[in-house]
C-alpha cells in the first residue's frame, strides 16, 4: 500500500484566533447536543437496556452530557456471542482491508477534531490543549497501528535449512474484551480497540462508566469507517456488574485493560482460571497506575526543572498515569526548587475549561473528587501543606486546587499511594544515589524522570531507574505514539508498550510452518 510516512498529528495553535473561534463554535454545537441517549451497539443493532448510566459534566455536575445504556450479563452474553461469530469472517479479512478502515477512521477523526475536543471538554472537563493532545493521540494510534499491521502481515524472517521452507507469521486470536479507563477516553480507548481490530480480532468494548459518551463517539467513527457489524460491540455498563462476567467467560480469548492496579490484578486472577469449554490460556494485557517521580539533582537547570515538574504534576489535574506525583530534590537545591514550583503552581490558571487559557479544570468524577479530598486530609497529617485549599463539597464542579506538600517522608502514604489528582509530594534526598533509591522504592514502575547536567547520573539512571518510560531533562508525561512506546512494569502493568513496535503482536498468535521439499 502506498502510504505517506507516519508522522504525529500536530497540535492546534491556540494563539491563532481562527482556531479559538472554531472551537467556540464546536462547543456551542456539542452543547446543543447534550443529554441524548446512547444505546449499546451489538452486531450493528442498537440495543436498549432497562437501566441507564448518566454521564455528567465534571465542571458542572448538574449538566447531563448523555444517558448511556447499562449492559447486564444478558447483553454481555449477546455481545460475546456476536463477536464470536463475527470473528469467522473478520479474521479472514485481508490485513490491508483492515488497515484501510483504521486509516479512514483517522481521517474522519481529523475532520471532526474540534467536535471530538468539545465532547472531551464537556464529559472529561479537559482543558482545550489536553483535549487536543488526546484526539491527536487517538489519530496517531489509528495511523500507526494501520502501518504496523502492514509491516507485520507477512510475518517475520527466520533462518532456513536446506530442503525446507520455514515460515513465521501471525494470526488473529479471537474475541478480545477491551476495558478502558476514564482519563484518556478518546486516545486509550481508540488505541486498545483499534490494535485488537486491525490484527483481525473482534471486540467487546466496555468504556468507563464516567466517559461512555466519548466511547460512543469513537465507536460511531469506526462504524462509519466501514467496520463490519459485530467486529466492534459497544457495551457500556458498570464494571462491578459485567466486568467479571466478560473476563471469566470461556469465549473471551484475551483481555486488554487499562485502569487501576486493583482492577488489573483482579482481571489477571479471574482470567487465569479455566472455564468449562475453554480451550486456551487467556492472554491478559494489563496497564495500570503509577507513583511517578521526577528527580532533580544539584547540577540541573532549576528553572526548567521546576517548569516541567509543574506541567507534569498538574496537567489534566494530575489524572494521568504518567503524572509526576513525587518530586525528589537534592538537599542543596531543595528550598530553591520548592519555591520555584510553588510560585509557578500558584500562577496556574484553574477553572472551567471554556477558553484556551485555562490550564487545569476539575477532577473527572465524584468518587475521584472524594478520593483526592481524602488524601488531602491524610497529607495534612503526614507533611506540611505549602499550597492548596480544602476542597469544597464538589456541588459546583469537582474542583481541587493544585496542592503541594513539602518535607514528605518516603514512608508517608502520600509518597507511596497513587492519588491521581493535583497533589504533589516533595521529598528530600542527601545525594543522587539516595534520590534514585527513593524513586525506585515503590511497587509501581510506570514513568520517571531525572533533571541533571551530570553525565554519570544520567547514565546511572538510564539503567537503574525502575520505570517503563524514563525521561531526562524534560517532563514525564505526553508519550508520543510511534516515538515513545508507553507502558510500565512492576505493578504498573505488563509493559505492553502501546504505540510501539511490540504492541500488535500481543494481539496475535505467532505460527511456525515448515515444509520439507
Ligand atoms: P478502574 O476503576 O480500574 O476502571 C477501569 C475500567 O475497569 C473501567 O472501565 C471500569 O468500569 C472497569 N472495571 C471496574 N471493575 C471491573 C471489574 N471487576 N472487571 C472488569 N472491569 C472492571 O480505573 P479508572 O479509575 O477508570 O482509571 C484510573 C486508573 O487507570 C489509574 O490508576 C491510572 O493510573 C490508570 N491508567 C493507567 C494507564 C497506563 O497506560 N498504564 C493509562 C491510563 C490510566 P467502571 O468505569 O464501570 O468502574
Amino acid at each position: 500500500m502506498g502510504l505517506p510516512a507516519y508522522k504525529n498529528e500536530p497540535y492546534l495553535d491556540w494563539s491563532d484566533e481562527k482556531n479559538v473561534e472554531a472551537m467556540r463554535g464546536a462547543l456551542k454545537k456539542v452543547g446543543d447536543d447534550l443529554g441524548r441517549e446512547y444505546p449499546l451497539i451489538v452486531g450493528g443493532e442498537r440495543v436498549e437496556t432497562d437501566g441507564e448510566i448518566p454521564s455528567v459534566n465534571p465542571a458542572n455536575p448538574s449538566q447531563v452530557v448523555g444517558h448511556v445504556g447499562r449492559a447486564t450479563e444478558r447483553e454481555a452474553d449477546m455481545a460475546l456471542e456476536t463477536a464470536t461469530s463475527a470473528f469467522e469472517s473478520w479474521s479472514r479479512t485481508e490485513p490491508e482491508a483492515r488497515a484501510r478502515i483504521l486509516l479512514r477512521a483517522a481521517a474522519t477523526m481529523q475532520r471532526r477534531k474540534l467536535e471530538m475536543l468539545a465532547w472531551e471538554v464537556y464529559e472529561s472537563g479537559k482543558p482545550w490543549a489536553e483535549a487536543d493532545a488526546q484526539v491527536a493521540e487517538a489519530i496517531d494510534f489509528l495511523e500507526y497501528y494501520a502501518r504496523e499491521m502492514l509491516r507485520l502481515k507477512d510475518g517475520k524472517d527466520v533462518y532456513s535449512v536446506a530442503g525446507e521452507e520455514n515460515e513465521y507469521f501471525y494470526q488473529p486470536m479471537g474475541v478480545g474484551v477491551v476495558i478502558a479507563p476514564w482519563n484518556f477516553p478518546t486516545a486509550i480507548l481508540t488505541g486498545m480497540s483499534s490494535a485488537a481490530i486491525v490484527t483481525g480480532n473482534t471486540v467487546v468494548l466496555k468504556p468507563s462508566e464516567h466517559t461512555s459518551v466519548t466511547g460512543a463517539k469513537v465507536t460511531a467513527i469506526l462504524e462509519e469507517a466501514g467496520l463490519p457489524e459485530g467486529v466492534l460491540n459497544f457495551l457500556p455498563g458498570y464494571g462491578s456488574e459485567i466486568g467479571d462476567y466478560l473476563v471469566s467467560d470461556a469465549r473471551t480469548r484475551f483481555i486488554s485493560f487499562t485502569g487501576s492496579m486493583k482492577t488489573g490484578l483482579r482481571i489477571n486472577e479471574l482470567a487465569a482460571k479455566q472455564q468449562e469449554g475453554q480451550r486456551w490460556i487467556k492472554r491478559v494485557i494489563v496497564e495500570t497506575g503509577g507513583k511517578d517521580a521526577l528527580v532533580v539533582d544539584d547540577s540541573a537547570d532549576l528553572d526548567a526543572a521546576a517548569e516541567d515538574l509543574v506541567k507534569s504534576a498538574y496537567g489534566y489535574a494530575g489524572q494521568k498515569c504518567s503524572a509526576a506525583s513525587r518530586a525528589i530534590l537534592h538537599q542543596d537545591i531543595y528550598d530553591e526548587v520548592l519555591q520555584k514550583v510553588v510560585e509557578k503552581t500558584r500562577a496556574l490558571n484553574v477553572g472551567v475549561p471554556n477558553n484556551p487559557e485555562v490550564f487545569m479544570g476539575p477532577v473527572q468524577n465524584e468518587p475521584q473528587f472524594e478520593k483526592v479530598a481524602n488524601y488531602i486530609e491524610v497529607g495534612d497529617e503526614e507533611a506540611e501543606r505549602v499550597l492548596g485549599e480544602n476542597p469544597g463539597d464538589g456541588g459546583q464542579g469537582y474542583f481541587v486546587k493544585p496542592t503541594i506538600y513539602s518535607e514528605v517522608d518516603s514512608e508517608a502514604r502520600i509518597a507511596r499511594e497513587e492519588i491521581f489528582g493535583p497533589v504533589l509530594s516533595v521529598l528530600k534526598a542527601r545525594d543522587f544515589d539516595e534520590a534514585l533509591k527513593i524513586a525506585n522504592d515503590t511497587p509501581y514502575g510506570l514513568t520517571g524522570g531525572v533533571y541533571s547536567r551530570n553525565r554519570d547520573h544520567l547514565e546511572q539512571a538510564r539503567t537503574e531507574f525502575k520505570a517503563g518510560n524514563v525521561y531526562f531533562n524534560r517532563g514525564i508525561t505526553g508519550a508520543l505514539v510511534g516515538v515513545q512506546p508507553f507502558g510500565g512494569y512492576g505493578l504498573s502493568g505488563t509493559d505492553s508498550k502501546a504505540g510501539g513496535p511490540d504492541y500488535l503482536p500481543l494481539h496475535m498468535l505467532p505460527r511456525t510452518v515448515v515444509e520439507r521439499f
